[in-house]
């Protein structure tokens, strides 16, 4: 395909029927409140409980815990403050290395940070844009070497801390392989699960691979808290740590102020649980309009010249947060003329986040060849993806 079959009138006509007669602008992601929210969130201002501690905070925990099938969920204020914790539970210490795709959202590559850790960039795959186990199982054999049991960059002398893959665009990354990797490493797993609450691997909801995985509900999630997180663990013991870890490290006390460690002001208010608990009971109505719309995205793209939509990797089903449409290959100097002309035509689509690697923080920082974030980073357009686009179609 070269770059001159790229008909961009003919995408933007494309999307244009997809969204049909919906305002403009057209958002990428807008959140949609249709269910229980006022009444509950009026609920924390009647009673008073609008802070850390009140019965949608538990309620949150405990739908959620049954929605994803892992036995302990604790929520936080936000997706990045989960995955901090969920790093220094894994064990993540200064100074050493955590894998984590090049291809993802700033936060996974902040938390790292935040733990004084150094990020390795891992290369993505084209089915899910999850990690290539693949590539990375190659890798490893080439960078790794084993002392008692423990995995070791043997370039850097660091000891490879955690492995973090990240449900990309709600399309489960193939993490039975990346599990196989990180048994098989000794490297401890770590779950970004932030876009994909809702989203099924061979039945089962998504984040139970992991020693822990994390959820957000940021306003342009699949479900909001406006803004809110999660820790899931099926370990009792990390469990009650991650509460400890966030909740300032206090020490339970009727009157007492005692904290045992430095601990995290990262507890999700009952004010946003409020929101969450509504919001949670629709996500089986919101997972259904996304996989109705990807699909009419699909249909409505079919025979397109110059590009595709993601499809759901095998074995999966994606709660399709966003819509992805991958220009072909030969296409990428016209991914910011489309771009432009979308966004004036009142469709807000959105390139990928430019990959970590390229990013001032971690240039330099260890990395595997990423030859395929890179090609992808220049050929994906995301495109309007609001449930909303589908519960508010006439007919
Ligand atoms: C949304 C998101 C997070 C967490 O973001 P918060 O805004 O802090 O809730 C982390 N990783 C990825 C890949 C995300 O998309």
């Amino acid at each position: 395909m070269t770059k001159n079959e790229l008909d961009i009138a003919d995408l933007l006509d494309r999307i244009g029927q997809v969204v049909g007669d919906a305002a403009r602008p057209v958002p990428l992601h807008e959140p949609r409140f249709d269910g229980a929210e006022r009444d509950y969130v009026l609920e924390t201002i009647d009673t008073g409980w609008v802070s850390s501690v009140g019965r949608f905070v538990n309620r949150f925990e405990s739908d959620l815990a049954e929605i994803c099938q892992v036995p302990y969920v604790v929520a936080t204020g936000t997706g990045t403050a989960a995955l901090h914790v969920a790093l220094l539970l894994a064990g993540v210490q200064p100074g050493e290395e955590v894998l984590l795709p090049s291809l993802t959202f700033i936060a996974t590559a902040n938390a790292v940070k935040y733990c004084d850790a150094v990020p390795h960039f891992c290369d993505s795959e084209m089915d899910s844009f999850g990690i290539d186990p693949g590539k990375l199982d190659a890798y490893l054999r080439d960078i790794v070497v084993l002392r008692n049991g423990v995995s070791f960059n043997k370039v850097t002398g660091n000891r490879i801390a955690a492995l973090v893959p990240v449900h990309i665009f709600g399309h489960p990354a193939k993490i039975d392989e990346l599990a196989e990797l990180s048994t098989r490493w000794s490297i401890p797993l770590v779950e970004d699960s932030t876009e994909a609450l809702g989203s099924k691997l061979n039945g089962r909801p998504v984040g139970h691979h992991g020693l822990l995985s994390t959820l957000s509900f940021n306003g342009n999630k699949i479900v909001t808290t406006g803004g809110g997180g999660a820790i899931l663990t099926a370990d009792p013991d990390l469990a009650k740590r991650a509460k400890h870890l966030t909740t300032t490290a206090k020490v339970p006390h009727a009157w007492r102020f005692d904290h045992d460690a430095v601990g995290y002001n990262y507890r999700l208010t009952n004010i946003s649980a409020a929101l969450g608990v509504a919001q949670l009971e629709r996500l089986p109505v919101f997972v259904d309009a996304k996989r109705r719309l990807a699909e009419r995205y699909m249909t409505t793209f079919d025979g397109f010249a110059g590009g595709r939509i993601l499809r759901e990797p095998s074995g999966a089903e994606s709660n399709y947060w966003l819509n992805t449409l991958i220009l072909d290959e030969g296409c990428e100097g016209l991914q910011e003329d489309v771009l432009q002309a979308a966004n004036d035509a009142g469709f807000m689509v959105r390139p990928l986040w430019t990959p970590m690697h390229r990013l001032p923080m971690f240039k330099g920082a260890p990395a595997m060849d990423l030859s395929v974030c890179e090609s992808l980073s220049a050929r994906v357009v995301n495109l309007p993806s609001s449930p909303g686009l589908e519960l508010s179609r006439a007919g």
